[in-house]
């Protein structure tokens, strides 16, 4: 079956041909490093890495391109206010150019505890400023701009389909605009290049062919995409809250320059929410990945509690669905650790589990048929080789947590096997003599749900 996966562009779940076979090209974009990155953040990158990770699945390579945004994201994201990471430089006393640093590195800290793959690419905006301004004076040439007090604007009135990605009523926003737009021709125009305010210094600030200052927030994207992937690829991916205005201009910059809408696939994961409502780095009150981690989750339980939900619909989050997801998780790693390697992968199941990956990432089913397995009678071996399979676009990490593993020897796994197949068949004897002869070896069998857990006798956990 083939990869199926949804495209706002398009509003349609379409099939999945890569425009190079070699490499497929993936662009999402990465964090404002003004402050810590929520969970809502991280749900957006969990739901990127299980399509990277599809994309291996279906025989892939990818080539995967993640921006910092340590510039021009202004507390508005339609272009007034201060810049976001000024702001955090006055909240805190340290310069921006701190600040970008820091959360930059606990960004990355958290990507690594989610166990989320590395992208082939980091890509800062502060390092591509002379590739902004050469895209900036690209689409100068060919006639979208205009200058006003204050900086460089895009005249979105230039391009007939402004706004398709989002299904945009240009002109019904324009007939009802109730903020003053100051200089701006359109209400849906947006800043290329600000000019610092007159008198000032900014921390943050370049020259440029318009005069002192710094990008606008969505040239960025627009120009590193291009640089790292040249000017049509394959996906391009965020939040659902950037259709609006971000990927919209994103498109209008890349179209006014390049003649083309960027990406092939458009895919927006949507948003994690409160019981309280929205969560926004702005307001300064939301959970972070540490949070969980300070009252005892593993991070990893916040990855499952993400995939137990279909990346297009929104997750509410609360501390009951993560510790369900936290015992899940336990379960999980308890059996598998049982488990002997050595088997080979149950075809049918890994059929079972693809399939529903290739219909536009269904985890939750895909979650299903794990379970599936775990409790099957499938002989233990296989059971981990196809749960190993499965995990390699869960990300769970299962191979690698010896958290309270024990070794089980292959003898013992054939004796827990035998007893497995013997209660399959009712044969009670049987599996009362092979619990026996288990406990001769040393070894303490239980039954639960997921099948039956082994422990070394004298050892609680
Ligand atoms: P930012 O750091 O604000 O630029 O956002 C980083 C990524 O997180 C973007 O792809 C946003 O669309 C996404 N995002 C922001 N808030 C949420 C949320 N509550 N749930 C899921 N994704 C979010
Ligand atoms: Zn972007």
């Amino acid at each position: 079956m083939p990869l199926r996966l949804y495209d706002t562009w398009s509003r349609s779940t379409r099939e999945f041909t890569p425009i190079r076979p070699e490499q497929v090209g993936m662009y999402c974009c990465g964090p404002t490093v003004y402050d810590h990155a929520h969970i809502g953040n991280l749900r957006t990158y969990v739901f990127e890495d299980v399509l990277r990770r599809a994309l291996a699945l279906n025989g892939y390579t990818v080539r995967h391109v993640v921006n910092i945004t340590d510039v021009g994201h202004l507390v508005s994201d339609a272009d007034e206010g201060e810049d976001k990471m000024e702001k955090g430089s006055r909240r805190t006393g340290e310069s921006a150019w701190t600040i970008a640093q820091r959360y930059t590195e606990a960004f990355m800290s958290d990507w690594r505890a989610l166990n989320l793959l590395e992208p082939t690419i980091w890509c800062r905006a502060t390092d591509h400023i002379a590739g902004q301004i050469d895209f900036i004076a690209e689409i100068e040439r060919n006639g979208y701009t205009y200058l006003t007090d204050d900086g460089v604007y895009f005249d979105t009135s230039r391009q007939d389909d402004y706004g398709y990605l989002a299904r945009l009523d240009v002109a019904g926003l324009q007939a009802g605009k109730r903020v003053a737009q100051g200089e701006k021709r359109n209400v849906t125009d947006f800043a290329l290049w600000k000019f610092s305010p007159p008198g000032t210094t900014r921390q943050m600030e370049w020259d440029s062919p318009w005069g002192r200052g710094f990008p606008g927030w969505h040239i960025e994207c627009s120009a590193m995409s291009a640089e790292y992937l040249g000017p049509w690829f394959d996906f391009h991916c965020g939040g659902e809250d950037h259709i609006p205005v971000h990927h919209s201009n994103e498109i209008a910059q890349t179209q006014a320059c390049h003649g083309t809408r960027l990406a092939n696939f458009w895919m927006h994961g949507h948003f994690l929410v409160l019981d309280a409502g929205k969560m926004s780095k702005s307001s300064g009150d939301f959970v972070r990945l540490q949070t969980l981690i300070d009252r005892g989750n593993d991070p990893l339980a916040y990855r499952y509690l993400c995939l137990s939900a279909h990346y297009r619909s929104s997750l509410r989050f609360n501390m009951e669905a993560l510790d369900a997801a936290q015992a899940a998780l336990d379960r999980l790693r308890r059996s598998y650790v049982q488990w002997p390697r050595g088997g080979t992968p149950d075809a049918q199941s890994v059929a079972r589990f693809k399939e529903e990956v290739d219909q536009d990432l269904n985890l939750p089913r895909a979650l299903a048929v794990l379970w599936d397995v775990v409790r099957s009678d499938l002989p233990a071996a296989t059971r981990r080789a196809t749960v190993d399979r499965f995990d390699a676009v869960l990300g769970l990490g299962l191979a690698d947590w010896n958290g309270d593993a024990f070794a089980i020897p292959a003898e013992i796994a054939a004796l827990a096997d035998e007893r497995e197949r013997a209660r399959a068949a009712k044969q009670w004897n049987e599996a009362d003599r092979l619990r026996d002869a288990l406990a001769a070896a040393g070894w303490n069998v239980e039954d639960s749900v997921n099948g039956q857990v082994l422990r070394p006798l004298g050892k609680t956990k």
